[in-house]
């Protein structure tokens, strides 16, 4: 997985993921993140990834190898950005960094979190 060191994330990327969240409740959504420049600037659909899979995570470990990957976001329908224990073995296992958008995926409902599952503050640029 990426090296990149991850400290922000662009704005367009998180209106995206949210938007895509709200679009997808009372399911889940699930993506994988592209890091350009030390900055979130993307967001990648996995093939093969259904819309409200309780499973999609763990899917994505059948990605290719793609080092410009540097972690994942995923709606929770409830209003709590907390990661499971699934979310927290997930996040051990791919990237440094992981986005959680919740209910109701307002411009604040979201939380990111490093590998251990501890809470990182991204910038927005
Ligand atoms: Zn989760």
């Amino acid at each position: 997985m990426a090296r990149q060191q991850i400290t922000a994330i662009k704005r367009s990327v998180l209106d995206m993921i949210m938007a895509a969240a709200k679009d997808s409740h009372p399911r889940e959504f699930a993506c994988v993140l592209r890091g350009i420049d030390g900055a979130i600037a993307e967001i990648v659909l996995v093939p093969g990834t259904v819309m409200g899979d309780r499973h999609a995570l763990l899917r994505l470990h059948m990605l290719p190898i793609d080092f410009t990957i540097v972690g994942s976001a995923h709606s929770h329908p409830s209003p709590s950005c907390e990661p499971s224990r699934a979310d927290m073995d997930f996040f051990s296992k791919f990237g440094p960094v992981h986005i959680i958008a919740s209910y109701p995926y307002e411009s604040d409902s979201w939380a990111a979190y490093d590998r251990d599952g501890t809470p990182i503050e991204l910038d927005i640029v």
